[in-house]
């Protein structure tokens, strides 16, 4: 009996099978596709690209409740560039609903972000425009390094969804009448916003920000982060703790429409000249990778980062959660202590 029933499940296809894929397709009619995840649906023109995009989501669903353990809103991730009413989907009670680009959207916007850099290099420096070409070219077939799209949905899918559950869970919106849906408070600090995304980043992502802290602390120069002093950067917690987020002007202008934290894009900067903000972005995903690995190996508490996160929902600062909490799990009670002891061995 349990045998037949089970079998029967796993005959129907996913996007008949529940509610939330019937009320996501009936809401965003161009899409032909719906692939189902235990909170949420992704939505496609095909059946390939529907299910990889919900199997890194389910994967991005299952690190969230490890390490912070709350509930996740509904939420849809829309493959673009189809055309997609948000408001429609919103109201069928996808509380999130994410764009993201696919295969051809993403090489497209791939190929034209390397030969904007490229360009903007080439003319910096003076060159003419077959030398410009020619640096074009070259930057074409260099910029597909680092595992493509696929390696890049893995890490980047959850990373962005990370951010929305994060902010909805401590800082959950409320409709706010005729002025709109708002948070209450506004959401925590960049650091701890931008911590929440990394952690639920797949392995060979993790696996590549811990190298590339390595080799930056060493003082390496690492192409894909660009020609920066890293190690001066990410020595300063303080300096994480307190700072902006180095995407905050570009994203406030213009929301993300694809991943910013895969490294996808070239870095030219002349040497010499300042950091860009290309690559202190990347130093700041790096540094909350390095600060996720000390905080979890100092407290030994997957869910360290929920308690802090209640706090500072709550109105109180870090710095007083940690004079509070801090010495309970093997934290020192203050920043200063807290930057010494990152500080060791590094
Ligand atoms: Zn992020």
């Amino acid at each position: 009996m349990i045998a037949i029933a089970l079998a029967a499940v796993l005959q129907e296809p996913a996007d008949v099978q529940s509610g939330l894929c019937q009320r996501a397709l009936a809401a965003a009619p161009a899409y032909s596709v719906c692939t189902e995840t235990p909170h949420g649906v992704a939505l496609a023109m095909d059946r390939a690209n529907a299910d990889a995009l919900a199997r890194h989501a389910s994967a991005g669903e299952a690190r969230f409740q490890t390490y912070f353990a709350r509930d996740i809103a509904p939420y849809a991730v829309t493959s673009s560039p189809t055309p997609l009413d948000r408001g429609a989907l919103e109201t069928a009670g996808f509380v999130h609903v994410l764009p993201w680009p696919d295969p051809e959207a993403f090489d497209r916007a791939r190929r034209q972000g390397i030969e904007t850099a490229a360009r903007q290099f080439a003319s910096s420096q003076g060159l003419g425009a077959a030398q410009a070409d020619q640096m074009v070219a070259r930057a074409l077939v260099n910029g597909g390094a680092e595992g493509g799209k696929a390696a890049l949905d893995a890490g980047m899918l959850p990373h962005e969804l990370g951010h929305l559950w994060f902010t909805q869970a401590f800082w959950p919106r409320v409709d706010q009448g005729d002025e709109g849906v708002s948070h209450y408070g506004g959401p925590g600090p960049d650091w701890l916003d931008e911590l929440a995304a990394v952690l639920l980043e797949d392995a060979p992502t993790t696996d590549r920000r811990r190298a590339q802290m390595q080799q930056l602390l060493r003082g390496e120069v690492v192409p894909t982060i660009g020609p920066v002093a890293g190690r001066d950067t990410l020595i300063d917690l303080k300096g994480f703790l307190s700072r902006a987020h180095p995407a905050l002007a570009r994203v406030q202008m213009n929301p993300p429409n694809l991943p910013a934290g895969g490294g996808i894009a070239l870095v030219y900067t002349p040497a010499g000249g300042a950091p860009s903000a290309a690559a202190q972005e990347r130093l700041f995903y790096i540094q909350a990778r390095g600060f996720v690995d000390f905080l979890t190996d100092k407290t030994g508490r997957a869910t360290v980062f929920a308690d802090i996160a209640q706090a500072l929902a709550g109105g109180r600062t870090f710095e007083a959660w940690l004079s509070t909490d801090g010495a309970a799990l093997g934290l020192p009670d203050t920043i200063d202590g807290l930057d010494r002891l990152w500080r060791e061995g590094r």
